[in-house]
């Protein structure tokens, strides 16, 4: 069984790239049957950003992406806040001190200035000469019992190790103290693990909380790539065995961008709130974000996927096809309208709030006559042709039912078969609808009715005007369509007709026909 974690900083609001990390880590210790952690990484204190937590809890939580431990649920190895942790970390340091794998820094900010400055015009490469490695442990102890501002910085070793990544195989870059061999006076990575205001860094944070938390598989994003043979580093200096790590694919837009605030609002938020995409619709584009799998259908949700997930994950940058997230949208409405639970209410109700907007009270009291709102929208939505993203859209894709205006704009009758004969006959039979009385008006008489129309004509036919009245069949659904929607791709003549009630149909006849 995997123990994962997400570990987010609150910096921010959960975007499609963070979502995907949490969902990847998520789905690898559900198909696992182990557990997903959620650890807040706030150690940077001014970037932190007060409301942000909720925000990240929140948005989570609403994507179904539940922590088994964490805030809020809490669990064997809290506090699960690293702010709330320091004790730990100063515990943690005082080891690697003791056995020299780390050593205290006094020189001030300036100091590091002056040196990067001067070796940043000579064009030499950036780090720390070391000055302060050589001062007795007792010594530096000392100067840091008294209060003198310091921090501690890792003690790089000659070459730094490689690992085996899930995704991207052996990885590393190999060189710790030795990448700077050309420069004249040696400069060395050695980062800084506490700051000078007794707060670790990310890395040793991250590091001595996944040790601690017994995290087994670290997934995240490739930009912390090169973080990770520091990270292993500092497990070897503690002489703890590392974590697994795979690193998941950038996300970039159509134009290979890295995707990003500025080119797009990829928010969480955003999605939920100003588009209406529904969770299951969203983890499972996130989920199909670099990772494949070998089932037909694309469409899944969350316990669907928790069943299949594996880390074939592609190792290639991926491209962001915002179309996908809405035929999964669409796909997910559909199951949605199916299940005619509580989210078909929903549903329901968003396309109502929509209707009332666009046309009035008044318009749609007078549309529906007896019939209820609720049960004319439920017959919309389950209409295959019209596909449902989010309420607005919906209502502007089926404004041909609602709108007077609209339909009588219908352009000029274009029937596949053009017979002209045919056409009195037409009107005769769409006129016969007028007597389909009010309470029998629903789909299946409809449907009835029309089939109706067909053996009627077909019983005393020679084989001629057998083929004649299957062809005036077909022109005679055309034709409705015509007549009620004004368009020739739209919905069954039955459901339509049900969808707009007898006295719509009827005066949308006579307007067209009569
Ligand atoms: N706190 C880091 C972040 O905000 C965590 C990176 C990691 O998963 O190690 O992404």
């Amino acid at each position: 069984p995997a123990r994962t974690r997400f570990a987010p900083s609150p910096t921010g609001n959960l975007h499609l790239g963070s979502i995907r990390t949490a969902l990847f880590n998520y789905l690898l210790a559900r198909r696992t049957g182990g557990q997903f952690l959620l650890r807040i990484e706030d150690t940077d204190q001014k970037r932190t950003i007060p409301g942000a937590e909720q925000g990240l809890f929140r948005d989570l939580r609403w994507a179904g992406l539940q922590w088994d431990e964490g805030p809020e649920v809490g669990g064997p190895y809290g506090p699960y806040r690293q702010s709330e942790r320091l004790d730990l970390y100063q515990n943690h340091i005082q080891t690697l001190l003791d056995t020299h794998k780390a050593y205290r820094c006094f020189c001030s900010a300036d100091r590091m200035d002056q040196l990067n400055r001067l070796r940043h015009d000579k064009g030499l490469p950036l780090g720390y000469d070391r000055k302060c490695i050589d001062i007795p442990q007792d010594e530096a102890e000392d100067r840091a019992a008294k209060g003198e501002s310091h921090v501690v910085r890792f003690h790089v070793p000659k070459e730094y190790p490689k690992y085996n990544d899930l995704v991207y195989g052996t990885s590393g870059h190999g060189a710790g103290r030795t990448k700077q061999h050309l420069a004249d006076e040696p400069v060395y990575d050695d980062p800084i693990l506490i700051k000078s205001d007794k707060f670790p860094t990310y890395h040793f944070a991250n590091v001595v909380d996944d040790k601690l938390m017994e995290v087994t598989h670290v997934i995240r994003g490739s930009e912390w790539m090169s973080s990770t043979p520091l990270h292993v580093a500092l497990y070897n200096a503690f002489d703890w065995a590392p974590p697994q790590y795979g690193h998941v694919p950038l996300l970039v837009d159509a134009d290979r961008q890295k995707l990003s605030k500025r080119n797009f609002d990829s928010d969480i938020s955003s999605f939920r709130d100003k588009q209406g995409i529904f969770p299951e619709a969203l983890t499972n584009f996130a989920a199909l974000l670099g990772w494949s799998h070998q089932r037909k259908n694309d469409v899944m949700d969350l316990p669907e996927l928790e069943e299949i997930f594996d880390l074939k994950i592609t190792k290639g940058n991926t491209m962001v096809a915002f179309e996908k997230l809405n035929f999964l949208q669409e796909q997910h409405a559909r199951r949605r309208v199916e299940a005619e639970g509580e989210h078909l209410e929903q549903l329901i109700r968003n396309v109502a709030v929509e209707l009332l907007n666009k046309y009035g009270a008044a318009a749609m009291t007078e549309f529906i006559g007896k019939r209820s709102l609720r049960d004319v929208i439920a017959n919309l939505l389950r209409v295959r042709s019209l596909p449902y993203r989010n309420a607005q859209q919906f209502v502007a894709s089926s404004e041909l039912f609602f709108s007077k205006e609209k339909i009588k704009k219908r352009k000029p009758l274009h029937l596949a078969v053009p017979d002209v004969s045919l056409y009195p006959n037409l009107r005769v039979a769409a006129t016969t609808f007028f007597y389909i009385p009010e309470e029998f008006w629903n789909r299946d008489t409809l449907r009835d009715h029309i089939l109706q129309l067909q053996i009627t004509d077909d019983v005393s036919s020679t084989p001629e005007e057998l083929a004649r009245a299957k062809a005036a069949t077909g022109t005679l659904y055309a034709f409705l369509r015509w007549a009620l929607l004004g368009t020739d791709s739209s919905p069954d003549a039955p459901s339509t007709m049900e969808i707009l009630g007898r006295d719509v149909c009827e005066s949308r006849i006579r307007e067209a026909v009569l």
